[in-house]
């Protein structure tokens, strides 16, 4: 297969060491893309903000490699549940979404992605507009050329996000003037378990792609390329090594032939092999590699 130079191929590397070794470690893997967070995913990180000494080494850092900082996707905590009707908990996860956004401008990166969270005891069509106003406050006060970018979910319970009528709805509700600042992107592993059949046909995979496309508006702003533990509509978010899964490579072999994975970031959130690599060692994931090897 040939992903050819406009596909920007990564993954989301280790940080052990700090975010600059995230970087050289996806810089040494040969990667044109990568994924990072920018605090610990488990915390709201409502009041982390980062330091500019953090920010000039991972500059630095990204200057060594061959990845373009448009390339460069944030993940976001995953406890940013911007879907909730509960309004404290709502509060805090809109302020922490407002800080992603603050510290991915900081580092001058492509975009921060984020899970929307559960709908809860609420009503979704509501939840869609409870989301869309947490959007809404972080590009309004966060003034960058960073996006912000709703993930599709793997669907399990009320999680919001499952559909391409769901994220289109979301987007939906962001005034024009802030539009080309969101957008979404899609997982392979949460298409599949909630759902999509991407591995029945390349006909199908071009569908179910063209049916988000004209949900919202717009074509994703990245993807990321996981195969999936669970069956299809099993709504569980398990990432495995592509080939190791329900999807198996095919589907992503009909994805990189699309004209929608071409340039933007496309990144793998498979297993690593050294979760426990030093903080010193920059050398690559022996399983990226294989993964990289795999898709190109
Ligand atoms: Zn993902
Ligand atoms: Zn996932």
């Amino acid at each position: 297969m040939t992903a050819g130079t406009s596909r920007f191929l990564g993954a989301h590397t280790i940080d052990n060491g700090g975010l600059h070794m995230a970087v050289l470690r996806a810089g040494t893997a040969g990667m044109t893309a990568m994924q990072c967070f920018t605090a610990i995913p488990k915390f709201y990180g409502d009041k982390a903000t980062i330091k500019p000494e953090r920010v000039a080494r991972f500059k630095a850092a990204l200057a060594k490699t061959m990845i373009q900082p448009e390339n460069v996707l944030v993940h976001a905590a995953y406890v940013l549940s911007v879907a909730t009707p509960d309004d404290d908990k709502w509060e805090r996860a809109s302020a922490g979404l407002t800080k992603e956004l603050e510290r991915s401008s900081a580092l001058g990166v492509g975009a921060v992605c984020f899970h929307p969270g559960s709908a809860g005891t609420s009503e979704r069509s509501a939840s869609t507009k409870r989301i869309a106003k947490a959007i809404v406050a972080a590009l309004e006060k966060i003034d960058s050329t960073t996006k912000l970018l709703v993930e599709n979910t793997a669907g399990a319970g009320k999680t919001m996000g499952k559909t391409a009528q769901e994220v289109g709805e979301i987007l939906s509700h962001v005034p024009k003037a802030l539009r080309s600042r969101t957008g979404y992107g899609l997982d392979t592993c949460h298409l599949f378990s909630s759902g999509y059949d991407i591995t029945k046909s390349k006909q199908e995979l071009t569908a179910v792609l063209d049916e988000f496309e004209s949900e919202t508006g717009e074509q994703p702003s990245f993807f990321h390329l996981n195969d999936s533990e669970g069956e299809l509509g099993s709504n569980r978010d398990r990432h495995v090594l592509i080939g190791d899964g329900h999807i198996g490579r095919q589907p992503f072999e009909w994805l990189l032939q699309d004209r929608r994975s071409e340039g933007i970031p496309l990144i793998l959130e498979t297993p690593q092999l050294n979760y426990d690599i030093a903080d010193d060692d920059d050398s690559p994931d022996p399983y990226d590699l294989k993964m990289i090897k795999l898709l190109l």
